[in-house]
């Protein structure tokens, strides 16, 4: 069958390398994919918010499934909009609706869903223009440091952590004037909680689900987890202090209380959740829930997924996903992702990227690259996530490292802590 991935990270990348080791699949699409789908598929330069240009391409090409990486066009309706148009019944797509995807797109509407099916989160209180004396009482009974959050999508930004009470209560006032747009005309305050930070991913068809590894990101750019926040730095699968036991907590007080309430709602929901997972002692909290796979933990969870899937995304879309056992691969994978040197501020493109052929025993999946003739050229802040498998983090992230070593552009830049923080 015909496969169309809608997007251009290394996440995308990833789901194409595994996609394409399907006896079920025939061709692979990209919408609008990097210099590296560019040779597993085929790139179409569409936008992945361009819900018309996608639907013309998947009836000219005769695809018959779509898989929608970022959470833009699914908060946006991509969904919604397939299910509606009658030129596309029978095509699969893989994601929530755009009233599912409000468990991403607004962290109020996530908190109450947490709050209703007992969910173990942070205390919050939601909070508009006409109720910030309400916010500021709350707040005083927390104790610092006091977060706050943008209610909608604020591409990564919408989290403040801020230690002063004072400069909390403006802050508030600044994000509900406007800071962060229309992504600010709620803010959701919350406790701060204290812990160590991880991620678990399901499929679920809306009544079952299925378990993927878990990952572990690395947001800050510089070592030792310093510096800006940045897209992500790089990830690790599996993580040492999710012990089976933990998980096994994750899945009873999280994850099947997620399932369970998304079928008591009513939503409609056949894709990827991720839950972003915070250790507080031995007990999980969800810190926020995404409605797709995360960049870069796919990177490292597709390499560990060992089970065909094309069938598992069909089971997905068909609800059929009960019943089917997951097998991961036992390795440690780690990924380093390498970023154009000044990312998340200011950088410079269109250096040319040499040393891929050189890359021995890991994978490469490319972001922000592009084709230029028979040059791969760098086109964005993160360009390129190198993942190895290891019998540890220190086997796994070496190999990384020494074949990042070996690919080269100007002005390049990783991070050679990534799992550290791990090791004993
Ligand atoms: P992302 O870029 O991860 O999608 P986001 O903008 O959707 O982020 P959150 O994930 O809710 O926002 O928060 C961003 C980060 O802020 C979290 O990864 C976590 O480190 C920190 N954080 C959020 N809420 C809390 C909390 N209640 N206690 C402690 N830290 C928190």
């Amino acid at each position: 069958m015909n496969i169309l991935i809608v997007g251009s990270g290394g996440r995308e990348h990833a789901f194409g390398w595994h996609l394409k080791r399907s006896p079920l699949t025939d061709k692979l699409f990209f919408a609008p994919g990097n210099a590296g789908t560019a040779a597993i598929g085929e790139n179409l330069s569409i936008s992945a918010n361009d819900f018309d240009a996608i639907r013309y391409a998947v009836l000219k090409n005769d695809i018959k499934l779509v898989i929608v990486g970022p959470e833009e066009p699914l908060v946006r309706g991509i969904v919604d909009y397939f299910k509606s148009e009658p030129s596309l019944s029978g095509i699969k797509i893989i994601g929530p609706d755009s009233k599912a995807a409000a468990l991403e797109g607004s962290k109020d509407f996530a908190k109450q869903f947490m709050q209703k099916y007992n969910i173990p989160t942070a205390r919050y209180l939601t909070v508009t223009p006409d109720t910030v004396a309400e916010g500021r009482i709350f707040m005083a009974s927390l104790s610092a440091p006091y977060v706050l959050k943008a209610d909608g999508l604020a591409a990564g930004k919408g989290v403040l952590i801020i230690n002063d009470y004072d400069e909390a209560c403006e802050e508030l006032n600044r994000i509900l004037g406007g800071k962060f747009g229309a992504a600010g005309n709620k803010v959701v305050i919350e406790e701060f909680l204290s812990g160590i930070e991880l991620s678990m991913f399901v499929l679920t068809d809306g009544k079952d689900y299925f378990l993927l590894p878990e990952a572990k990101d690395y947001k800050r750019v510089g070592e030792g987890d310093q510096g800006l926040n940045t897209g992500g730095m790089g990830a690790v699968s599996p993580v040492p202090f999710a012990t089976d036991e933990f998980k096994l907590k994750v899945e009873e007080k999280i994850i099947k209380p997620t399932i369970e309430g998304i079928k008591k709602e009513g939503l409609y929901y056949k894709g990827f959740i991720f839950f972003g997972l915070i250790k507080v002692g031995d007990e999980p909290y969800v810190i926020e829930y995404n409605v797709r796979m995360g960049d870069p933990e796919t990177e490292v969870v597709m390499p560990r997924l060992m089970n065909d899937l094309v069938e598992l995304l069909q089971a997905t879309a068909e609800g059929k996903l009960g019943g089917l056992v997951a097998e991961h691969d036992y390795r440690t994978a780690v990924t380093i992702v390498m970023v154009s040197g000044g990312y998340p501020g200011h950088f410079e493109k269109g250096f040319e990227i040499t040393g891929l052929d050189k890359v021995d025993g890991s994978l490469v999946f490319h972001a922000g690259t592009k084709l230029s003739g028979s040059s791969i050229l760098t086109d964005g802040g993160r360009l390129m996530a190198v993942t190895s498998f290891g019998d540890d983090i220190v086997e796994a992230s070496e190999l990384s490292r020494k074949n990042a070593s070996l690919i080269n552009y100007e002005n390049k830049y990783y991070r050679r802590d990534i799992g550290f923080d791990l090791l004993d």
